[in-house]
């Protein structure tokens, strides 16, 4: 059998955390098995639907380097497909017009919640008489269509991920609108019509829609089409073991880029969340998941998202970067935070800079604070730092400082501390601690002769120091 999977996003918000891990579960899935990876954009629901959210989901998963062979696919172009299909239910009488009115399903609903019932469309019109029919229209009653359920009927399915799943007909909710008075095909409709058409095996997919399953497969009995295998992944969990939402902070994959973390890393981190690798090992690139992927690993149990374990993955990727590759996934960052600089004209420095500050990286944007000190003119400093600086020999060392030819080197930097050294008769400690209390205005950081020697290339040493010392002359 050739693998056929998809990944469906409705592009209703960005690419959110938990569709990507689906997708890549499918991808990965795809390429174990040398089959084919399926985008289809699920836009059926116009008045939700938005243009740049379609584009964020596709660049999304570009950026995660989930390529997809067939795609992407969108539902709108396929509407006349979908209305043949629905003519085809009509014809076998497997599906029918329902004339209700807003007003009166909201009745229907109203009765059975004061009889402690839970809501189902009671299947009045399932029967109606031409003559019956005929009144609705002549009222100016728009029907949708329902799709028949047996309510008798027991659906069972062995699901890759879950085992042997039963569900009760009657419990699915009376006869469904498979769609609305407009024409406009509904999900559980349209998207068997579409698995069925595009041939998938496999429906990977979260747990979230197992009872859409058991409405699926109705639907698929009714169009003599083959069932796919069904697999329903976990959940992606917060700390207090609920699913992930907005109020979490972060949960479209376009946020966690604008927060720092790579692509490798997310992507390797993601796969953890659910699957559960056969030798323990947890740092892996996509390409060497691709033959340890299968869906027996997957767990049934909710995923707990992790900021620890991302932040360790993230901190390794951006290891593994050279100060080039690195330097250039900076830029953009320093960029968005107002940092003047040409990436082309300033390259070495960015590079020295990107090699100092990459040790204290646990994601991209660290770098906007971490750089803060060399980009731009030093504004403050913090308590630390003003009680450094107002150390008795503070004047006298910052005045020799001054008075000293800014390095170019690290040996002319460590020469220029020795003379303070000597002329102030103070120790070498009290010299590197007053200079960087001047230069950084902190006195937690990087190295501080390589700062210095960054800071020179700015030209920004002399104006602290001298900052600095006037700051002190201050009344
Ligand atoms: N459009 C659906 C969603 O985004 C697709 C679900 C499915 O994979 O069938 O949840």
């Amino acid at each position: 059998m050739t693998v056929r999977v998809r990944i469906a996003p409705s592009p209703t918000g960005n690419l959110h955390i938990g569709t990507a891990r689906t997708a890549l579960f499918n991808w990965l899935f795809a390429r174990h098995h040398r089959g084919e990876f399926i985008l289809r954009i699920e836009d059926t629901d116009q008045e939700r639907s938005r243009p740049e959210f379609a584009e964020n989901i596709i660049n999304g998963l570009q950026w995660l380097g989930l390529n997809w062979d067939i795609g992407p696919i969108w539902q709108t172009q396929r509407k006349h497909r979908y209305q043949e299909v629905i003519q085809e239910l009509l014809d076998k009488k497997l599906a029918y017009r329902s004339y209700e009115t807003e007003a009166e399903l909201q009745a229907m609903r109203a009765a059975q919640e004061q009889q402690k019932q839970a809501p189902r469309y009671n299947n009045q019109h399932r029967d109606l008489t031409p003559e019956q029919e005929a009144e609705w229209v002549a009222q100016g009653r728009q029907p949708v269509i329902r799709f028949r359920i047996d309510d008798d009927r027991e659906i069972v399915w062995h699901d890759l991920i879950r085992g042997e799943m039963r569900w009760r007909a009657s419990d699915l909710g009376g006869d469904m609108v498979i769609a609305r008075a407009d024409g406009q095909p509904l999900y559980n409709f349209a998207v068997v019509v579409d698995d069925m058409d595009m041939q998938i095996s496999h429906v990977i997919r979260g747990e979230d829609h197992i009872a859409n399953t058991a409405k699926q497969i109705l639907i698929y009995e009714a169009l003599n089409a083959p069932l796919p295998e069904f697999a329903h992944t976990p959940l992606i969990l917060n700390a207090e073991g609920r699913k992930l939402s907005k109020r979490d902070g972060v949960t479209s994959i376009s946020d966690f880029r604008q927060m720092g973390y790579l692509a490798p890393a997310l992507a390797n981190y993601m796969t953890l969340l659910g699957w559960s690798p056969p030798a323990g090992q947890e740092l892996f690139t996509l390409e060497e998941i691709i033959p340890l992927f299968s869906l027996e690993r997957v767990n049934k149990a909710g995923g707990k998202f992790d900021w620890d374990k991302l932040n360790w993955i993230n901190s390794h990727y951006i290891r593994q970067l050279s100060p080039e590759q690195l330097c250039a996934e900076l830029i953009p960052f320093w960029q968005t935070a107002g940092y003047e600089l040409d990436p082309e004209r300033d390259q070495p420095w960015l590079l020295s800079l990107t090699e100092l500050i990459a040790p204290s990286l646990m994601t991209l944007k660290d770098a906007v604070n971490l750089a803060r000190f060399y980009m731009s003119e030093l504004t403050d400093y913090d308590a630390e730092a003003q009680a450094q600086l107002h150390q008795p020999e503070s004047p006298a060392i910052l005045t020799a400082l001054s008075q000293q030819p800014s390095p170019d080197t690290a040996d002319a930097a460590q020469s220029v501390v020795q003379t303070v050294v000597q002329q102030c008769g103070v120790k070498k400690g009290a010299v590197m601690k007053t200079l960087r209390a001047a230069l950084m205005g902190t006195m937690h950081g990087p190295d501080l002769i390589q700062s210095w020697l960054i800071l020179q290339k700015r030209h920004y040493d002399q104006p602290r120091l001298l900052r600095a010392l006037a700051l002190l002359q201050e009344p």
